[in-house]
């Protein structure tokens, strides 16, 4: 019998305690009795997926064989929404490698010394917490329930669990944010005990439909953002977090596996309404709603939704894209560094024929992007 195929395995949990004025994402806030039905239904979809297992496993595209996760990451939504003891049930029904990484997204102020040892004891090696900003003016701005306290008393409780990796979620360019409380923000958040292992720090977007979106007094500035992502980048490596990837920055050793395993391309499963997956160039997505998924699994019928099949020219473009925003950059032969001036400055040298973005060039990665050489892109392998 072969071996099962090691793969990243995401799960959607679609439950909030209220909605962040920025969130577009898949999750509501008026669902909370389904969450018990959710876990059972992600734990059909889990076992017919991993070992062809029950009534479900034959309405589903199969995976040419068992596969085993070598990452697992409980997104949202909030994971720390579950129950503890469906928290539990859910990762123990997920088979995996011995030594994967089992991230768990949270906010603050779930995360006690009781739900940190439970995670602990569940299996979760990793912990990414919602942090935002640790200005209570910026996490009002920004629709946030947590206070800068919760934060404190989160760090305190993922460290005495034994939780050895943990990552901060920071957005910069809220509403009432200063380039001195986004200082502050940076600098308390590593002073937290123990500190973060990796922090990640995205730019403030507007999201259609979301409240942010109906109210352009608060909409972000381009160039205060270009600038504050210098700050956190200065601030981060001078702690010896380094960057890896345009909005990650890590300790050595602590890079997330599973997010590398999706700017590699490699195959990873969807569990859950909403989320979505991908085998060799064939993507899919699953029921957005709760109760639709729910009622799928309940029915033997499958909860994808749709899919597609990328064109081997649309792969070595995203291949090249994805790999642009890390540090490991692309062959030199993929874009026009030397006949085109508008990069210079934007990507520099890094050995072996390859070039990666610069900070500059990272603040302007969508415009090098752009830049990729079609006709030499198809000879490179
Ligand atoms: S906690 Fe996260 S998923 Fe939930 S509403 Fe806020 S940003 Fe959206």
């Amino acid at each position: 019998m072969p071996a099962p195929v090691a793969v990243g395995a995401y799960v959607h949990i679609p439950f909030c305690v209220s909605r962040c004025d920025y969130c577009a994402f898949a999750t509501w806030t008026d669902r909370h009795e389904l969450r018990s039905a959710y876990v059972d239904a992600c734990i059909g979809h889990v076992r017919a997926v991993q070992h062809g297992e029950g009534l479900l496993a034959d309405s589903l595209d199969p995976w040419p064989d068992a596969t085993t996760a070598a990452t697992v990451y409980l997104g949202g939504g909030t994971p720390s929404q579950l129950e503890i003891g469906d928290l539990q049930r859910l990762l123990a029904a997920i088979d995996r490698v011995p030594g994967a990484e089992v991230t768990i997204e949270a906010n603050p102020e779930d995360v006690t010394p009781r739900w940190a040892a439970a995670a602990a004891a569940a299996g979760a090696t990793r912990i990414s917490l919602g942090v935002q900003s640790l200005d209570e003016t910026v996490l009002r701005g920004l629709g946030r329930a947590h206070d800068p306290a919760a934060v404190v008393s989160a760090a305190a409780a993922i460290g005495v669990a034994g939780i050895s990796s943990y990552s901060v979620d920071l957005i910069f360019g809220g509403c009432g944010e200063t380039d001195k409380s986004w200082l502050a923000t940076l600098e308390g958040v590593l002073d937290l005990e123990p500190s973060p292992s990796h922090v990640s720090a995205y730019a403030l977007t507007v999201e259609r439909g979301t409240p942010l979106w109906r109210d352009p007094a608060r909409y972000p500035d381009d160039d205060v953002q270009a600038a504050r992502y210098d700050v956190a980048d200065r601030v981060l490596s001078a702690h010896g977090l380094e960057w890896y990837e345009l909005s990650n920055w890590a300790l050595p050793g602590h890079e997330s596996r599973h997010n590398q395993n999706y700017w590699a391309q490699g195959d990873y499963l969807a569990i859950g309404a909403a989320a979505h997956g991908h085998r060799s160039g064939h993507r899919s997505w699953n029921l957005r709603t709760p109760e639709r998924y729910i009622a799928a699994v309940a029915s033997g019928t499958s909860p994808v939704a749709a899919s597609e099949t990328l064109t081997e020219a649309e792969r070595r473009t995203e291949a090249l894209e994805l790999s642009l925003r890390t540090r490991r950059g692309v062959p030199a032969a993929s874009l026009p560094v030397r006949s085109d001036p508008a990069l210079d400055g934007l990507v520099e040298p890094i050995g072996q024929g390859r070039v990666a973005l610069t900070l500059p060039g990272r603040r302007l990665a969508n415009e090098v992007a752009c830049r990729i050489d079609q006709p030499e892109m198809s000879k490179i392998t």
